[in-house]
């Protein structure tokens, strides 16, 4: 697919949750369709999307469906199963490619693949059982911390090891799953880029935040983050290095680290990202237009910041606030239209306007 996607196209999203729900919404504003495919039932996006498929990544014939109605597939998660992207790669395109999320659904091919950009992450090795978690302790040291290579997110999935006499016990919560360990970064703080490509190789990134996680989950997303200017240099050269060695279309989201040696990478998601949603009233093209942009093959937007905003994110009881946040006049709400506000899930968002 070269050339742009026209009017009334309809762009098929894998995933229904709050990403999906805010793609579809910035689909539409550019005159396209959405089909969401998710095997949950009343999925967030089905509200605001043209065709909802509800059924599991497995079932060939329901994907098969899928993807004779769709001009190009995208997705707003890493996890989606290889034999579900080869069902679909033969009806239609799949953006940001299969490279892209080969890389990112495993924390050992992800760390490789950075290092071999020559860029910097946290010293690792790869896990398969106890014997190579004793050696990479002697290797990398303690504090540490040990992951499973995939499906891990917000914080699960991993374990700190603060010294060798709890590594049994670490590698027992993988309960079997291959994993890696990583040294303990000590870094000041945490910041991301949100980058996109277009399929012509254009690259615009958007304005580092600065995350601070609660319990493992983003809590808030400041811009500007602290940075010096060299340092926010650094940051969009290596996701446009990222971007390019992945010949990517879309919005990517890199995770680093601040430390006096310079930015660690954490890792990569292939796709908007939580960190991006100030983008949505700092910018007059937000990470969501951005991305069904590069993917339909429009000319990139103007992701420049107008303003310095505060995100914070709404979970769990926080939907308590709503009523207050409605009131505030410099404060954005986005809300997921989640019928259940149960611990942990993110509900909504506030974009705060502070300069
Ligand atoms: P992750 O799931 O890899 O994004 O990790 C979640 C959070 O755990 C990160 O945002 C960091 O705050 C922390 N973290 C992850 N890996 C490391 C590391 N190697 N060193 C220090 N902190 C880490």
């Amino acid at each position: 697919m070269t050339d742009p996607l026209a009017q009334g196209s309809t762009i098929g999203i894998l995933g229904g949750g709050q990403l999906g729900r805010m793609l579809s919404v910035a689909a539409s504003r550019l005159g396209f369709r959405t089909h969401i495919y998710e095997p949950g039932a009343l999925p967030p996006a089905g509200d605001v999307a043209h065709l909802v498929t509800t059924a599991p990544y497995e079932d060939n014939d329901a994907i098969f469906a899928f993807a004779t109605t769709v001009d190009v597939v995208t997705y707003e998660f890493e996890n989606i199963p290889t034999l579900t992207l080869d069902a679909l790669e033969d009806h239609a395109p799949i953006r940001p490619g299969r490279e892209a999320l080969r890389v990112s659904q495993d924390r050992l091919v992800e760390k490789e693949f950075l290092q071999g950009l020559g860029l910097k992450t946290a010293p690792f090795a790869d896990v398969p059982d106890m014997a190579a978690l004793a050696t990479a302790l002697t290797q990398i040291g303690t504090p540490a911390i040990l992951k499973t290579r995939r499906f891990g997110y917000d914080g699960k999935g991993q374990v700190r090891i603060m010294d060798p006499t709890s590594a049994e016990a670490a590698l027992a919560e993988m309960q079997g799953a291959p994993a890696i360990l990583e040294g303990f970064v000590d870094f000041s703080h945490e910041v991301s880029v949100i980058a996109a490509r277009g399929p012509d190789g254009a690259v615009s990134c958007f304005d580092p935040g600065e995350n601070v996680h609660r319990d493992g989950i983003l809590h808030t997303t400041t811009v500007p983050a602290r940075l010096s200017a060299s340092q926010r240099t650094d940051a969009v050269l290596l996701a446009a290095n990222i971007l390019n060695a992945l010949d990517y279309v879309g919005v990517l989201g890199v995770e680093l680290f601040v430390t006096p040696q310079g930015l660690i990478v954490n890792e990569i998601a292939p796709r908007v990202h939580n960190s991006g949603h100030w983008t949505q009233n700092g910018c007059v093209v937000d990470q969501f237009e951005q991305h069904i942009r590069a993917i339909a093959g429009w000319p990139l937007g103007d992701g420049k910041r107008h303003a310095d905003v505060v995100m914070e994110n709404l979970i769990g009881d926080d939907m308590g606030r709503v009523p207050e946040l409605a009131r505030d006049p410099a404060t954005a709400l986005h809300l997921y239209g989640k019928a259940e506000a149960r611990k942990g899930r993110k509900m909504g968002h506030v974009n705060r306007i502070v300069g």
